[in-house]
């Protein structure tokens, strides 16, 4: 296994028992009897050198040196009790040839030492981080798991390695263990946020972000995963969510106020139309002959023309409802046939002209089609109010879509008006909250605005039109087919 996966918890690294080192102590004293008192012609004092070696997991650098010199004194001392004072060449060179093996396998056995020492070291550097750190093996089970961990989750090291992650945590993916691990296996990395259960039963929401670990050839070998606490921010994201939704819905239904009489118009309409037609069929079926073809045509305005009352009565109701989120696909273009029929009637009361300029095939685009809804309205009638201040010129209102195709993929709205206009320098300053200029303004559309394009991933953005007046544009991104 490669290098980088032998992190241990520093709770894994133990010291070998009293008596793997009394079966050193007795290894040694052996190599020293038999090397002393048999005959035999080999060198036997190499042996000592696997006493050193053995040591050198229980001795510090000291400890290995000190071993290292009694091994070679006791290779001497042989050497002097059976051959001190006679010169024979054989029993030297093995002497020589052991106190050699002796002194390699110190010098070996002190730089593995000072490897594993170095790599304990950085081990025990990620204890400082406050963030949990998990490594796992491809089968998931866990090999290393830091401080932040166990301080994270209650678990200690010696209770969590060994273990499955996904099993001990209890963990809630936000996809299935499969599509995050093709991810992964993909990017190398991956992202997102997770419900794992602590020690003690709390369920915590952990944002986490895995790496894939890979050895010297490029194969898997583990995934070491950073996890952090998000449960308060969420916890206080959603509240602020919901504290946006209930202005958002506040802001929505003035707004309706503002509108009250497109709206009447809007159903008004097609009731009158209902009445007409409904006159007319009587009066085709009161003929001495009634004329059934004629009434049946009536009978088809007349559903038609209910319909659209209907239609109009469903989405102010959609409008006014209370609620938060809920996603559906639809396009730029479908926005702004919904929302006309709402403001034509400020528009006609207005004299003012519209183009519309729209994408001929728009992209689906999914999310809160009622929100955005409102965000168009209230760009819309921020335009009509901006040209109701100029009385010489033409008023235009043009509201184009277009889809973004080349790099960044993206849907977009404009609205265009021909009225007082805004100033390049202070276009940003309208998005902020209770930013007005009018007298009885309240300043929050645009804040508004701002946060549900921003809710859904996209920008909104102001900038002065030419000649005059200004344009406002949505921009809205394409995720790539899995994200949402
Ligand atoms: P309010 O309409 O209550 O003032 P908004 O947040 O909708 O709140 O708008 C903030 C300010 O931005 C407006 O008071 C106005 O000064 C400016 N503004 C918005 N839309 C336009 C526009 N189309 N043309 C010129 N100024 C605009």
């Amino acid at each position: 296994m490669a290098s980088h996966m032998q992190l241990t918890s520093p709770a894994r690294v133990e010291s070998p028992g009293w008596i793997y080192q009394a079966a050193i102590i007795v290894a040694a004293a052996s190599i020293f009897l038999v090397d002393t008192f048999t005959s035999l012609e080999t060198a036997i004092a190499v042996l000592y050198a696997v006493v050193v070696f053995a040591s050198a997991s229980f001795v510090d650098r000291r400890g290995l040196l000190l071993v290292s010199g009694v091994c070679m004194l006791m290779t001497v001392a042989s050497y002097a009790i059976v051959h001190g004072g006679t010169w024979h060449s054989g029993p030297l060179i093995r002497a020589l040839i052991s106190l050699c093996a002796i002194g390699v396998t110190t010098f070996l056995a002190a730089k593995n030492q000072q490897a594993t020492q170095h790599l304990s070291d950085q081990a025990s550097l990620l204890n400082l981080t406050h963030d949990a750190i998990i490594v796992r093996d491809m089968s998931g089970y866990i090999t290393y798991w830091n401080l932040g961990a166990e301080q994270l989750y209650g678990w200690k090291p010696e209770e969590a390695i060994g273990r499955r992650m996904t099993d001990l945590l209890e963990s809630t993916l936000p996809a299935s263990l499969e599509s995050i691990l093709d991810q992964l296996h993909e990017n190398d990395r991956w992202q997102g946020e997770l419900i794992h259960t602590k020690r003690d039963g709390t369920r915590i929401v952990a944002a986490s972000r895995w790496s894939l670990h890979r050895d010297a050839r490029g194969k898997p070998i583990g995934t070491i995963s950073t996890n952090n606490d998000v449960t308060d921010q969420k916890t206080a994201e959603d509240a602020l969510n919901g504290l946006r939704a209930e202005l958002a819905h506040v802001a929505r239904v003035s707004t309706l106020g503002e509108l009250t009489a497109s709206i009447a118009h809007e159903v008004n309409q097609p009731l009158a139309a209902v009445v007409v037609n409904g006159e007319a069929s009587l009066r085709w079926l009161n003929r001495p002959e009634p004329d059934l073809g004629e009434v049946r045509a009536s009978v088809e305005r007349m559903i038609a023309s209910g319909r659209r009352a209907s239609d109009v009565v469903a989405r102010l109701r959609a409008l006014a409802r209370k609620g938060t989120t809920s996603r559906s696909q639809f396009t730029m273009n479908d926005l702004v046939e919904d929302i006309l029929p709402l403001v034509d009637r400020e528009i006609l009361r207005n004299s003012i002209a519209v183009s519309l300029d729209l994408e001929r095939q728009p992209l689906a685009w999914s999310g809160d089609r009622v929100q955005l809804q409102q965000v168009v309205i209230n760009l819309v009638m921020n335009a009509v109010q901006a040209m109701a201040g100029v009385a010489d010129q033409e008023r235009r209102l043009s509201i184009g879509t277009r889809n973004l195709v080349d790099g960044n993929r993206a849907v977009v709205l404009q609205v265009t008006d021909s009225g007082v206009g805004i100033d390049a320098e202070t276009a940003n300053e309208l998005f902020k909250p209770f930013y007005t200029t009018k007298n009885d303004g309240m300043g929050m559309g645009l804040s508004i605005c701002r946060s549900i394009v921003e809710a859904h991933g996209g920008t909104i953005s102001a900038s002065p039109s030419e000649p005059r007046g200004a344009s406002f544009e949505i921009r809205l991104p394409i995720q790539h087919e899995g994200h949402t």
